[in-house]
């Protein structure tokens, strides 16, 4: 009789979450690009009070005084891998490959970032914020930074938890890491039978310390992100109806866009509602997956700049992941604001990152002489698309090239005598070399 009455509460709440969601699976492309917004109004509900709580984080990281606008911030990352079949089990190689374009797209070395629009050229850039795989788990054992869990839930999706379900081992998913810590995200399903739902939402920051992880009013903090939105070499298509979606690993992208204090460049809203941000341009409404650079939706009146067309290349929109390339200054300013306050602990708790392993991944360089007092020549041990920045020793940018030659010569101009790094970026990962000018 128990086990009868579950089965129907199960079979009700299923169908609940079915019904409600039912409309949103009538046309081939209608999904949720993100579920962010809604989880924020879901917890409001239960937790009256919460969205005024994010949005005063919000105002108070725009205030934040950011003395070190150059140094290099970089956030320990778990990787929470939640299966019940093999596909939905991603191999190590597309979460190496998700972290590499995830680091490529925040410090804007993303190989189409030169597709940006003349007009926001001004308004783009390095957010100075990196990603690394932890090193060292919280109990302090040697990790990769990533998990696997066998669960036999299928899909987490529900309608009454979103899928917080993934981050509680007491409900089939897996416990969180100490968040103050670790950057926290779950790979898993969240489709309704079989169908693509939504490809991921993000907890903004919040008063962190009032969120245990078992916590049933608000979310777990962290990032959720649908398998096949994972990585751009993840070998299970993204298919939402008779549509395959390009997967650029922008999803993540996204997420922590969100994860650091970032809305959505509509503002959720039409003309009237903002997103706080005075730089990027207001739109009516979200790009559903358009590239259309025709369109204006919205008057700005943006400094120096005035009015501005639709940012369909910005990285917190719902156009298609292919022309998406950039995040504003004053996106940075806001994300670099919550990494020196709301979440501070993240990148200076100690916690340890594999930045050495990850340097691992990029392919070997050769660099001589070095120390150099001239021009040097730098070889790559693979052809490829390359981004090389020079770093002094602090980690502020010097100067940058692309290339995908195999020789390069270096000039290493205006450089003046000292220490240097040398830092090569492709999708494949991050290596970094110390050099010396004399
Ligand atoms: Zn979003």
């Amino acid at each position: 009789m128990l086990n009868l009455l579950a089965q129907i509460n199960t079979m009700k709440k299923y169908l609940l979450s079915v019904l409600a969601i039912l409309p949103l699976m009538v046309g081939a492309q209608d999904f949720y690009r993100c579920y962010t917004h809604e989880a924020l109004q879901h917890v409001e509900a239960s937790n009256p009070g919460y969205i005024d709580r994010v949005n005063e984080i919000f105002e108070r990281a725009k205030l934040a005084e950011d003395f070190n606008r150059d140094e290099v911030y970089t956030i320990p990352v778990v990787v929470h891998i939640v299966y019940d079949i093999d596909e939905k089990n991603v191999p190590d190689s597309v979460v190496y490959n998700q972290i590499a374009s995830l680091n490529a797209d925040f410090r804007r070395l993303n190989e189409d970032a030169d597709n940006v629009r003349d007009t926001f050229n001004t308004i783009v850039g390095d957010t100075h914020i990196q990603f690394a795989l932890a090193s060292i788990d919280p109990e302090g054992n040697p990790t990769t930074g990533i998990t696997r869990t066998e669960t036999e839930v299928e899909s987490f999706f529900d309608f009454a938890t979103i899928a917080e379900d993934v981050k509680s081992t007491a409900d089939g998913g897996i416990d969180p890491w100490d968040q103050e810590h670790y950057l926290n995200i779950w790979v898993c399903d969240m489709s309704i039978f079989g169908f693509v739902n939504i490809l991921g939402y993000a907890t903004p920051p919040d008063g962190l310390d009032h969120w245990p992880p078992d916590a049933t009013t608000g979310l777990a903090d962290g990032v959720v992100v649908q398998y096949q939105a994972f990585g751009a070499n993840n070998p299970v298509p993204l298919e939402i109806g008779a549509e395959t979606y390009e997967v650029l690993g922008r999803t993540l992208t996204h997420e922590v866009g969100h994860y650091l204090g970032l809305r959505h460049i509509w503002g959720d809203g039409d003309c009237t509602e903002q997103d706080g941000v005075d730089d990027t341009p207001n739109a009516e409404s979200q790009s559903s997956q358009d590239c259309d650079i025709t369109k204006n939706t919205c008057v700005d009146d943006i400094a120096d700049l005035g009015d501005l067309p639709d940012m369909v290349e910005n990285f917190m929109d719902y156009s298609a992941e292919s022309c998406q390339n950039s995040f504003t200054h004053g996106q940075i300013e806001i994300m670099r604001g919550v990494l020196e306050v709301e979440r501070y602990e993240l990148v200076n708790g100690g916690a340890e990152a594999s930045v050495e392993e990850w340097n691992t991944l990029a392919p070997e360089i050769k660099l001589y002489p070095n120390p150099a007092s001239g021009p040097a020549t730098l070889i790559f041990e693979e052809t490829g698309n390359y981004t090389v920045n020079i770093l002094d020793e602090t980690g502020k940018l010097i100067q940058t090239y692309r290339t995908n030659n195999e020789i390069n010569q270096l000039t290493l101009d205006g450089l003046s005598k000292g220490f240097y790094m040398i830092q090569i970026s492709s999708l494949e990962g991050i290596r970094t070399e110390k050099f010396i000018v004399q």
